[in-house]
């Protein structure tokens, strides 16, 4: 069964920027989608599903249009980890307008799982200059951080998960990482176990609060509560419990290999998307809760 669910962040409604989430996460899943169903990886699936959504400056925080730091460069994290236990991620990266395929490079070409800064940007072949990075929405976004003196925020991480026809799966993620964070801070995207998971029987993707998602482990969780038998609606459940436990709010989408999807967010809004047999639905929604889909 071809399986693909994507996010596109959980935090905040923003009613201005819905029909434009909504239209990104279409052309991103059925993309994706197309990939897969007609004869590509889970792998591939996700990576074009991710891509697109890097390339989507005006409704997403990944690849061009990533949240700025507080020194005012952006600096992304991306991971891909498929069900054969392969992982590459990056971190801090300031060249690229794709690190979700640098991550896959770093899984490709070295013997390391993460590579960060100027180690992993050395892999970009079309490399670009931060300014390039920058949208009209992150600046303002920059700007209204800076005026409000708050603490770090924001949201329009993306991810992806697949199951392929031959059972295989893959996860994959991509952010700026939050508004105003601290150079150099890593959040919790490139860490397998924490924002991203895939093993033999499930691929998870995390969008939220980074610094919980890495305190719980939060992926890695979800995935063990499924090895120990819990339903997929539970499983949802005590991680986005986990995730408050640990100081924070976000939001899941899993497929397993036996077929079971689903998405949960703690938060008010998540964007997402589905593609699979009898199952086409992509939205910015505000139904707070665990999702299970039945598929045909
Ligand atoms: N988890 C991401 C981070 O903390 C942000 C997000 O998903 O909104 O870097």
């Amino acid at each position: 069964m071809a399986i693909l669910l994507i996010h596109g962040g959980a935090g905040t409604f923003n009613e201005a920027k819905a029909e434009s989430y909504r239209e990104g996460l279409r052309r991103a899943v059925d993309a994706g989608y197309t990939v897969l169903t007609a004869g590509g990886t889970a792998l591939d699936a996700v990576i074009t599903a991710v891509t697109s959504m890097e390339a989507n400056p005006e409704a997403f925080n990944a690849g061009v249009g990533g949240a700025m730091t507080r020194t005012g460069e952006v600096e992304l994290d991306a991971c891909v980890m498929l069900s054969d236990g392969s992982a590459g991620a990056v971190g801090g990266v300031r060249n690229s307008r794709n690190p979700i395929r640098l991550a896959d490079l770093v899984r490709t070409t070295t013997p390391h799982v993460l590579l960060v800064g100027e180690g992993a940007e050395a892999l970009e072949t079309d490399p670009v200059d931060n300014e390039a990075l920058k949208s009209p929405r992150s600046r303002v976004e920059f700007d209204r951080w800076l005026a409000s003196n708050g603490p770090p925020s924001g949201s329009g991480t993306v991810g992806a998960v697949a199951l392929a026809d031959d059972g295989t799966l893959a996860a994959a993620t991509s952010t700026g990482g939050i508004v105003g964070q601290y150079s150099g801070r890593i959040g919790d995207t490139p860490l397998p176990g924490a924002g991203t998971w895939a093993d033999a029987n499930v691929a998870v993707s995390g969008t939220g609060k980074g610094e919980a998602f890495i305190r719980s482990v939060a992926c890695k969780s979800l995935a063990d509560e499924l090895r120990h038998g819990a339903s997929l609606s539970d499983a949802l459940t005590t991680s986005l419990a986990g995730l408050v436990t640990a100081g924070g709010t976000g939001g899941f989408i899993v497929v397993t290999a036996d077929g079971r999807v689903g998405y949960g967010f703690n938060t008010p809004a998540m964007a997402y998307g589905v593609r699979a047999p009898g199952v086409t639905e992509h939205d910015l929604t505000q139904d707070t809760g665990v999702h299970v889909l039945t598929t045909g």
